[in-house]
């Protein structure tokens, strides 16, 4: 509720105006992860085809009370997205058309649309699994809140975390100190 916490400001901090962010990838449309996008009316906005429907439609999870439908009410330019048949380490994934790799990975349950995004770094890979874990991957929720609000992929995406360290792993909501701590530098 801070707005100094805002996307756009925090991107006026790192010397960019508004109108430079041209391209947002979301996870999925809570509003707690799409509630700045009137901020960046230039920009086009990419998003799963099932995540929109789910926005749009009648809400029937308990999660489908987090959309907020004026949160596109600027008219945003929406580029939806659905399977090809493609991979990512094994996990059906849908290639972004970006120059620098990056892949829309489906992990349905916290919503009907909900995925993370894997982009390639000059060493190794970013994965953020937005709301699909715990705060942090190493971090237990409760098996009641597993259910009923992160949907099936914790104990999946800890596995996949063991297996490949060569992939850095973030969550939507993860203490500010990871990011104090561990300054990503992707572009
Ligand atoms: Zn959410």
């Amino acid at each position: 509720m801070d707005v100094n916490e805002t996307a756009v400001q925090q991107v006026a901090r790192m010397g960019y105006a508004a109108e430079d962010v041209r391209q947002i990838v979301l996870t999925h449309m809570h509003f707690d992860h799409c509630g700045g996008l009137g901020d960046f009316p230039n920009a086009t906005v990419h998003v799963h085809e099932r995540e929109y429907q789910a926005f749009r439609g009648i809400p029937h999870q308990l999660t489908d009370l987090a959309y907020v439908r004026r949160h596109v009410a600027h008219a945003a330019r929406l580029v939806l997205y659905k399977e090809q048949g493609e991979s990512w380490y094994g996990l059906p994934a849908i290639r972004l058309p970006f120059q620098r790799e990056m892949w829309l990975v489906p992990l349905y349950g916290h919503t009907r649309g909900h995925c993370g995004v894997a982009i390639r770094m000059d060493v190794g890979w970013h994965f953020h699994v937005a709301d699909a874990a715990p705060i942090a991957l190493e971090e237990y929720a409760p098996a009641w809140l597993v259910n009923v609000v992160l949907g099936p992929h914790t104990d999946r995406l800890r596995a996949f975390a063991a297996a490949h360290p060569e992939v850095r792993i973030t969550t939507g909501h993860m203490w500010l100190d990871f990011f104090r701590n561990a300054i990503v530098q992707v572009f």
